[in-house]
């Protein structure tokens, strides 16, 4: 299993859900949201006290997957603050942000099932990830 593969599962196991903003909580993360304009979020730690900021004007599903992200960097690499999440960096091939891409992609499609039937995107669709994940499912 890969690192960021096996970084979802011992956080799901551990946390007992994959909502991404309940394991921000049990974490003691602290989340705040912001008009940030064309960011979508970033993950910071200071002063030992990690912070995940999201773009307030997000509808709900990006911003799920966006606080899944910045979860994906905070467990990831706690230490490393991030340079912001813009819509860019959703094809970035930078390696940290493919892998918390990666991150976000498999804990939010974590409790479900790929029907046979289904196409990627369908799946993509249900899971709330956006099609530039494609690459992951
Ligand atoms: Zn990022």
């Amino acid at each position: 299993m890969d690192y960021v593969s096996r970084c979802v599962k011992d956080t799901v196991t551990t946390y007992k859900t994959s909502n991404p903003f309940e394991i921000a909580s049990q974490k003691g993360i602290i989340i705040t949201e912001s008009p940030l304009g064309e960011t979508l979020g970033f993950y910071m730690m200071r002063r030992r006290t990690q912070f995940i900021t999201l773009n307030s004007d997000m509808n709900h599903h990006i911003k799920r997957f966006v606080c899944a992200h910045e979860l994906g960097h905070a467990i990831e690499y706690p230490l490393c603050n991030t340079s912001f999440l813009r819509k860019t960096t959703l094809t970035s091939i930078n390696k940290i942000e493919v892998q918390a891409n990666k991150f976000a992609t498999l804990l939010l499609a974590f409790n479900h099932n790929f029907e046979p039937w289904m196409t990627k995107r369908h799946f993509l669709q249900l899971c709330g990830i956006p099609i530039e994940m494609e690459r992951f499912i």
